[in-house]
């Protein structure tokens, strides 16, 4: 399969790994946000947070808390990111679900996205439509 996240895992790749177990596998991301920005996933390839079966899903938020302790002991921040890029208009690249942590300091000028202001009957209508879909 051509995807590069499973040459890493395989080790056709080189990566800085910092975890790995049967399930799930951690590196630093090649192009970091902030020193010490990790990536997290399962080794099995699913492209996105609908593909991924649940319970591999549960291991790997449990994997993202597990090692956001280590991470944020590491660098010495006190707070941190957890992103998951889903689907090529939110900005995923590399199509095998991952968690990007990313250790966050007071004046590191990542300035979040801005909001925007809806009318409260297009907040209304907006919460009924995702409420009648949830299963
Ligand atoms: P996303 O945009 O959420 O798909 O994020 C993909 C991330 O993978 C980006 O932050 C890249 O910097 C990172 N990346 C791409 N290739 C590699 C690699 N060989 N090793 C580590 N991280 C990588
Ligand atoms: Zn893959």
């Amino acid at each position: 399969m051509d995807c590069i996240f499973c040459k890493i895992i395989e080790g056709e790749l080189p990566s800085y790994k910092i975890y790995e177990d049967k399930r799930i596998i951690s590196f630093l991301d090649i192009n970091p946000i902030n020193k010490g920005h990790l990536l997290v996933l399962p080794k099995e390839h699913h492209r996105n947070l609908a593909d991924t079966p649940p319970d591999l899903l549960k291991e790997l938020i449990d994997k993202v808390q597990k090692l956001s302790r280590a991470l944020t002991e590491a660098v010495g921040v006190k707070g941190f990111n957890v992103i998951l890029n889903n689907g090529k208009v939110a900005g995923q690249m590399v199509e095998h679900i991952h968690f990007h942590l990313i250790p966050r300091a007071e004046n590191d000028n990542l300035h979040p996205w801005p909001g925007k202001t809806l009318t409260s009957e297009e907040m209304q209508r907006t919460a009924e439509n995702i409420k009648k879909l949830i299963g």
